[in-house]
């Protein structure tokens, strides 16, 4: 009988600065790497245009997202830009893991941060970066979403969230994105082969101690 490694999932927690191409690049993973699956979080923000309940975010009222604070449902949660509530729901995070899935999740550093510093969740941490300023600059313009003060405040707030990078695991920087990608592909199946994952070493000493 051949081997087959039985393993537990594996989180990747994905941060990056405002701008940085985060969503496309964990969009085109979700649709290419098998097995891996996307934490949808909680948010208090209006939906935008197109955006789906229970598929892009779950939208809730602040009375509802205290409510959630309260009873300790969340791993980590964060007001991003002063603004709105985000958070990451336990519920939505370790079933999947038990059952040997991988699961994505897209946090803003300050949340990243908060469950890097908890130390009570086993995780790989990448930080995805922008190749320069001028050049998030130029994205966040042409994505037409947000005011010049707003492009400006986020591009603050990018230079601020650049320092968390030394508490990261991995680090890709988007300028060509199939690069990226391809980069970002690499460290999950990387990750798949670390031994830690492993649920079952005695079944795999056994299974070639009879042969
Ligand atoms: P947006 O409103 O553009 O969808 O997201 C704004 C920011 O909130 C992004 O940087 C995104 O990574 C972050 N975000 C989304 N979900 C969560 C979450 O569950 N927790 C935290 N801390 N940040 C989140």
């Amino acid at each position: 009988m051949k081997i087959r490694l039985k393993t537990r999932g594996e989180l990747f927690i994905i941060s990056a600065p405002s701008g940085s191409g985060k969503s496309t690049l964990i969009k085109l993973l979700l649709e290419q790497v098998e097995n891996l699956e996307y934490s949808i979080s909680y948010t208090t923000r209006e939906p935008r245009k197109g955006e789906i309940n229970g598929k892009d975010y779950f939208f809730v009222s602040e009375k509802e997202f205290k409510k959630m604070i309260e009873n300790n449902e969340f791993i980590e949660y964060a007001k991003v830009f002063d603004k709105f509530y985000y958070g990451t729901s336990k519920k939505q995070v370790y079933s999947r893991i038990k059952q040997g899935k991988d699961v994505i999740m897209d946090i803003d550093v300050q949340g990243a941060y908060q469950i890097m510093k908890k130390k009570e969740l086993d995780f790989t941490s990448i930080f995805i970066i922008p190749p320069s300023i001028e050049e998030l600059r130029k994205r966040l313009i042409s994505r037409g979403r947000d005011s010049i003060e707003e492009i400006e405040k986020r591009l603050n707030t990018a230079r601020n969230e650049l320092k968390y990078l030394r508490h990261f695991d991995y680090v890709v920087v988007n300028d060509i994105l199939e690069e990226a990608l391809s980069s970002l592909k690499s460290i999950i199946f990387s990750e798949r082969h670390r031994v830690k994952r492993l649920v079952d070493t005695e079944n795999i000493y056994k299974h070639f101690a009879e042969e």
